[in-house]
């Protein structure tokens, strides 16, 4: 890797490929990736798979297939810590070597009942650092290596929360490594972060414990420590945590949702951060011109579905009806459409501004596909009565009968609909024919609807309505 100048802007990502990729994560990464754009600078991407027993390969594709469906793409290779154990094995050696860290071989129940005795004393319980002073290494004894954890105070500046302090000296000498050929990762992130030059840690607030204790283990190792800007959790509308385990924190799951990578990322940025001024709809490159990190909120940030629709409404409302039906082409099959492309695009057009997910169309636009089932109840507006309705129904029914195939569109039909009003409120007229062309008490508009059924069905929905009186 060349030698880069700590004064650039080097950031990464350094998800753990432990489960599915996470709204957080994927919102971390955006956060890095703007700051990385914005100063011309690097980001990377570093898959932290030391845990070989619960990292798969599958999570790893699905951070890399995330992080392209979001537009996010990152500079050079995808680093990977397994790769890398010989690196850290030499860095261990060395703090070895210097006395800064030495093997410990207390087992579990030893240190638990060290534990035990600070308590019952009124201490808080660490390490009582018996092993610090062995000088012989029994290599037939299981063992970790400890770094060896002064009595001080550490403080960093954090860009979002400002000065943050932490009294190191209730630690206790830290395990680093399970042996010199597994490190942890508090270890194996700091020397990676030195490796790659990475001059901004830009990571969630969950790791803000972490930080004194990668300082130390860099301090330990002569490294110059990057600047650090923790990010926000994001919260739950309850404010509790988001949880893990729960679906709706999957960033592919909301891709299969019919979301658009587009409003997912602009929702996305707007989680712990706003730019000045009103404007909500901002795209990449809006964002990166906008981007502040200072302006990152200390609070949590919630997640609110309903903006998430809205973001994802107002993308959709940009989209042609051909965009938007190349979208759904692989999934017309499995939701059994089979009309021609020209009908499904005009449907596509009525329905646009009504959808939140792309995947909604199918549930929209059910009744223009299918015969829509409905209740004769339905088909009263208010406290009008069925022998009305179908008073109603007969007269449009015979006036569009006599409208030839060249003129059945909305303005000839709309002022056929409006000389039967006559005096009646309007919705005697209009709400009887949504339903029969419908099945539905919330449509796009009826007329709207009879210009993409056209003639034929529109009059046979009627007659059908009718039928049912
Ligand atoms: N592997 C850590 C995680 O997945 C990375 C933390 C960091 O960015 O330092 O949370």
């Amino acid at each position: 890797m060349a030698l880069i100048s700590k004064k650039e802007v080097r950031v990464r990502i350094a998800p753990s490929p432990t489960g599915h990729m996470h709204v957080g994560l994927a919102r971390t990464a955006l956060f890095n990736w703007l700051f990385a754009r914005q100063a011309e600078g690097e980001f990377l991407l570093r898959i932290e798979d030391t845990d070989i027993e619960r990292s798969e390969k599958k999570y790893e594709d699905e951070i890399i297939q995330g992080l392209s469906w979001l537009g996010l793409n990152w500079d050079g290779e995808v680093y990977r810590q397994s790769d890398r154990r010989e690196v850290y094995k030499k860095y261990l050696k060395k703090l070895i070597e210097e006395n800064k860290a030495y093997y410990c071989y207390c087992a579990k129940e030893e240190l638990e009942a060290q534990r035990q005795e600070m308590i019952a004393e009124g201490l808080v319980p660490k390490y009582n650092g018996r092993c610090r002073s062995l000088d012989k290494v029994d290599a037939k004894k299981p063992s970790v290596i400890r770094l060896k954890i002064p009595e001080i105070k550490i403080e960093f500046k954090d860009l979002i929360r400002g000065k943050v302090e932490f009294d190191v000296g209730l630690f206790g000498d830290l395990v680093i490594a399970k042996n010199l050929e597994n490190p942890l990762y508090n270890f194996a992130v700091v020397v990676d972060d030195e490796e790659m030059k990475i001059s901004h840690v830009i990571r969630g607030e969950d790791h803000i414990s972490n930080t004194p204790r990668q300082i130390l283990i860099g301090q330990a190792l002569r490294f110059q420590m990057p600047i650090y800007a923790h990010i926000p959790l994001i919260l739950a509308p309850d404010r509790s945590k988001l949880s893990k385990r729960s679906n709706e924190v999957s960033l592919l799951e909301y891709k299969e949702r019919g979301y658009l990578p587009e409003a997912m990322v602009n929702f996305l940025g707007f989680l712990g951060w706003h730019p000045e001024g009103d404007d909500e709809i901002l795209d990449l490159k809006k964002m990166v011109q906008l981007f502040d990190i200072a302006k990152i909120q200390k609070g949590g940030a919630v997640f609110n579905q309903e903006k998430l629709d809205w973001f994802n409404n107002q993308y959709l409302r940009k989209l042609s009806a051909e965009e938007i039906y190349e979208c759904l082409k692989p999934f017309l099959k499995e939701n059994k459409i089979e009309s021609p492309p020209s009908f499904i695009k005009k449907v596509i057009e009525v329905l646009k501004e009504r959808m939140k997910t792309l995947i909604e169309f199918f549930e929209l636009a059910d009744f223009f596909f299918n015969l829509p089932e409905y209740d004769v109840s339905l088909l009263k507006w208010k406290d009008q009565s069925l022998p009305d309705v179908k008073i109603i129904l007969e007269k449009i029914f015979e006036a569009f009968s006599g409208v030839s195939d060249s003129e059945f569109h909305s303005k000839k039909l709309g002022e056929i609909l409006n000389s039967l009003i006559n005096g009646t409120p309007r919705g005697e007229v209009f709400w009887p024919l949504r339903v029969a062309l419908s099945g539905k008490n919330a449509s796009p508009d009826p007329l709207m609807i009879t210009e993409v059924l056209a003639k034929i069905e529109t009059v046979r929905r009627i007659e059908l309505a009718i039928g049912k009186i």
